[in-house]
């Protein structure tokens, strides 16, 4: 029987950091404070914002289809902001809180305006305390895991149709490993339906944008390949240490001179090296450490 807690867990966004930097890699998934124990993250206002948006309209799929949009979803944001409000949000002053609250009720409210799908049928995959995961090798014990936004049933087909909602100005890159992801773990939690659809939700502009269905075996391949090298990049960090393994290529950073690395990295070297340059702001919901780049 395998072990799910001496399993490696990937995800889309820690493989997205593997593929960007191993040292990303590392800080960002496996780093963990000597002095508390906690892994360890820098929050900012575009974060922020997606949580907030996210938990609105993924909440909504508790109810049921008919009377789902009869939910006061600008309250339910009002509500839900309180969890991301202030400096534990990112957020450096009223201000600027004050305009990225505004754009997510803005984007509700093009999704009140015209719901789409979200009147429809919809499923949920099968969720314990973690993340939906599955499996995706035994005999490596790599587990796959991630949350689907949306799933919508559709009964013409008897099929499902898989949605992410973006809240970010930037449109998702071809050769994303998120649909593959999302056609795994709806493959392997939900036997009953094929997923015949998946499309992005760009709430910001309102956009819906159908993107092609990967094949599931490439789907498998793909992505079983990038969280082999994770795994045997964590084998080897177990036998030389991790700072000897995750290192960044474009040089170690320098505390002193603040050099090296690039700015994808600095605000977690920053952490680790007790810099003044960011602030603790409290423990999040993962039980991580949550710090504030200063401006
Ligand atoms: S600092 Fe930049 S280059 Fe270095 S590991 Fe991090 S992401 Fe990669």
């Amino acid at each position: 029987m395998p072990d799910k807690y001496s399993a490696v867990w990937v995800s889309h966004s820690s493989m997205g950091d593997f593929i960007k930097c191993p040292r990303s890699y590392y800080l960002h998934n496996m780093y963990k404070d000597p002095k508390t124990g906690h892994k360890v993250s820098i929050v900012n206002p575009h974060m922020s914002l997606g949580v907030a948006v996210h938990e609105v309209l993924e909440g909504l799929a508790d109810f049921p289809a008919d009377t789902r949009m009869d939910r006061d979803i600008l309250a339910l944001y009002d509500a839900g902001w309180k969890k991301v409000s202030g400096k534990k949000g990112g957020f450096t002053s009223d201000e600027e809180e004050a305009e990225f609250k505004a754009r997510g009720k803005v984007m509700l409210e093009k999704v009140m305006n015209d719901p789409r799908f979200l009147v429809n049928k919809c499923i949920k995959l099968p969720q314990d305390k973690m993340p939906c995961n599955f499996y995706l090798s035994e005999e490596h014990n790599i587990i796959l895991n991630g949350l689907v936004d949306w799933i919508e049933y559709l009964p013409d087909t008897d099929s499902l149709h898989i949605i992410d909602f973006k809240t970010g100005k930037n449109e998702e890159k071809d050769g994303s490993l998120q649909l593959p992801i999302y056609l795994l773990l709806c493959d392997a939690l939900h036997k009953k339906r094929k997923v015949t659809k998946a499309s992005y939700w760009y709430l910001e502009s309102d956009k819906l944008v159908e993107k092609e269905l990967p094949d599931i075996e490439n789907a498998r391949r793909d992505v079983l390949e990038i969280a082999m090298k994770v795994k045997e990049a964590r084998d080897v960090a177990k036998r030389d240490g991790f700072e000897k393994t995750f290192v960044c290529p474009q040089g170690a950073y320098n505390p002193e001179t603040k050099d090296g690395g690039c700015n994808n990295c600095r605000p977690y070297e920053f952490i680790l090296n007790s810099d003044s340059l960011v602030e603790f702001v409290g423990v999040g919901g993962f039980n991580q450490d949550m710090y504030i780049l200063k401006k």
